[in-house]
């Protein structure tokens, strides 16, 4: 890898906002920069949007919804069908334009690729399955007809943690279903989403069907896309304080929801378990992604009787990662996304010692240039720490014990969130009881990351609203109708 690939992948991706089909700089001519948290260099200069290119954005995505909606679905699925494809032959630039701007390993960087394309893929599929009923009503009067229309313009926010794979799990969906959409990537990672863009152009998708927003003030600009009475769905991807602040925003129009929130994933492991499919599991669930991640195990709830060697185990695999620059070969563990990370994994940490925890490795910032933290494990974590009860967003496995099966599921639960949560054990029994006692939208059992296009996304409590993936997922974009006509 030279970084004379590095700046010619740079100079390939927009720097404009996409309205209309055109890349154009935001009204004010103002612009926002990206950088590398590796390195903390700047490595883009892009439009910074205002609110009136939302309303531009708006308007094209507006202007844009009749012929979209109106455009066969087997049209539009195979519009989504080449850009899997094209994702295809530029894996490799999408893969390293993640690392870039949001540090992951290469090697996650090229799963993400997989697993984002994967949505385009599936919902090229789903287009032209979308149904409807026809019937007799029970009186015999009547033939009741239930057909699906598409929302209308949605309004997509996404976070930094998966650029291209948050992206492609809402546009996906939203295209297959007909409807046209205005995206606002986090400031933090806009690159993979511009990148995306100009994909889908050269797909073949006709203008203003997926306008870009880039901004440094995503609520500004957002409040009134989200007030205007011609947006039909808001769909959201990151934490769940904005996603309540946005909540309350979209009731006022009434508008339809998709809300993918936080999490606080529990990840049991019973005496009976398999423990070194275990660990193997609770290395992919933890660690992935430099642990930011909403499906990261948060709370590990171990059995006494294996705790032990259970942390011995994991410790030994955390102390051999690979910590550096994600371009690099062979590195396991890059930079968290900014240094506010780095400070909320330091503090919950720092209190988890306080309160009794005993670190097994790690547990430290590291110096800059970039910002790193140790890949980290603590054991003994006492009830009331507050790493149990926040989500840690960083590389730090938090182990904490029980003695019986009432105790782990009480635990397990213990919490707001409900998204998705992790259990190891050989019982079928158990693993069944576990599917109908435990409280997330998720789980996995015996396997340790869930994510698949094919299935339905999502959580239960205050993780969220609606499902992305699956069958599921492209009825967030559709709207039923019923018809009755006379027999
Ligand atoms: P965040 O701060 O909530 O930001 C998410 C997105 O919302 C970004 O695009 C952000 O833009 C934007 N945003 C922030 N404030 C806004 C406002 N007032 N109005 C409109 N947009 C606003 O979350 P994050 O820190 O980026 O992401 C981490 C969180 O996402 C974690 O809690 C994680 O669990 C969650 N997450 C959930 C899922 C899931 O599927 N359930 C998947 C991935 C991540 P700017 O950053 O540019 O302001």
């Amino acid at each position: 890898m030279t970084d004379t690939r590095e700046a010619t992948l740079l100079a390939s991706v927009p720097d404009g906002l996409l309205i209309g089909g055109q890349w154009r700089p935001a009204a004010t001519g103002a612009t926002l920069t990206v950088e590398d948290p590796a390195t903390g260099t700047t490595i883009k200069t892009i439009a910074d949007a205002t609110v009136s290119d939302g309303a531009a954005a708006l308007d094209a995505a507006v202007a844009a919804a009749a012929s979209w909606a109106a455009t066969p679905a087997r049209a539009r699925g195979e519009i989504l069908r080449r850009a899997f494809d094209l994702l295809q032959e530029r894996r490799e630039d999408f893969a390293l334009l993640m690392t870039l701007e949001m540090g992951k390993p290469l090697a996650e960087a090229r799963g993400e690729v997989t697993y984002g394309g994967e949505f385009l893929r599936w919902f090229s599929e789903e287009a032209v399955r979308i149904t409807g009923r026809y019937g007799l009503n029970p009186e015999g009067t009547g033939r009741m007809i239930v057909s699906q229309h598409p929302v209308g313009p949605c309004y997509l926010i996404t976070p930094w943690n998966f650029p291209l794979a948050m992206a492609t799990r809402k546009i996906a969906p939203a295209l297959a279903a007909g409807c046209t959409v205005v995206v606002k990537p986090a400031a933090q990672t806009p690159l993979t989403t511009m990148y995306l863009a100009k994909l889908l152009q050269e797909a073949g998708l006709p203008d203003g069907v997926v306008n870009v927003l880039t901004t440094s003030s995503s609520g500004p600009v957002s409040g009134p896309i989200i007030a205007d009475p011609r947006l039909r769905k808001l769909s959201f991807t990151g934490s769940t304080p904005v996603g309540q602040k946005l909540l309350e925003q979209a009731a006022h129009g009434v508008l339809r929801t998709s809300m993918e929130l936080g999490g606080n994933a529990p990840f049991v492991v019973f005496e009976d378990a398999d423990l070194d499919q275990a660990v193997t599991g609770a290395l992919a669930a933890k660690f992935r992604n430099i642990g930011q991640a909403c499906t990261a195990a948060n709370r590990f709830i171990v059995h006494s009787s294996v705790a032990d060697e259970f942390a011995r185990r994991v410790t030994a695999a955390v102390n051999g990662f690979v910590i550096g620059r994600g371009t690099e070969p062979d590195v396991t563990i890059g930079p968290l996304v900014d240094d506010k990370a780095v400070a909320k994994a330091e503090a919950l940490v720092k209190d988890a010692v306080a309160r009794g925890a005993e670190l097994a490795t790690g547990g430290s910032r590291i110096d800059g240039p970039g910002t790193f933290f140790e890949p980290t494990v603590l054991t003994g974590v006492a009830p009331g720490s507050n790493i149990l009860t926040e989500e840690i967003f960083g590389p730090v496995l938090a182990i904490t014990t029980f003695d019986t099966e009432e105790e782990a599921v009480a635990l397990a639960n213990n919490t707001e969130y409900g998204l998705v949560s992790y259990v190891y054990t050989e019982s079928l029994a158990r693993g069944q009881r576990m599917i109908d006692r435990l409280e997330t939208g998720m789980m996995g059992l015996n396997v340790g990351v869930v994510s698949n296009a094919a299935a339905p996304f999502g959580g239960w409590k205050m993780s969220g609203l609606g499902r992305e993936g699956g069958a599921e997922g492209i009825h967030e974009y559709l709207q039923t109708k019923y018809t009755l006509t006379p027999a």
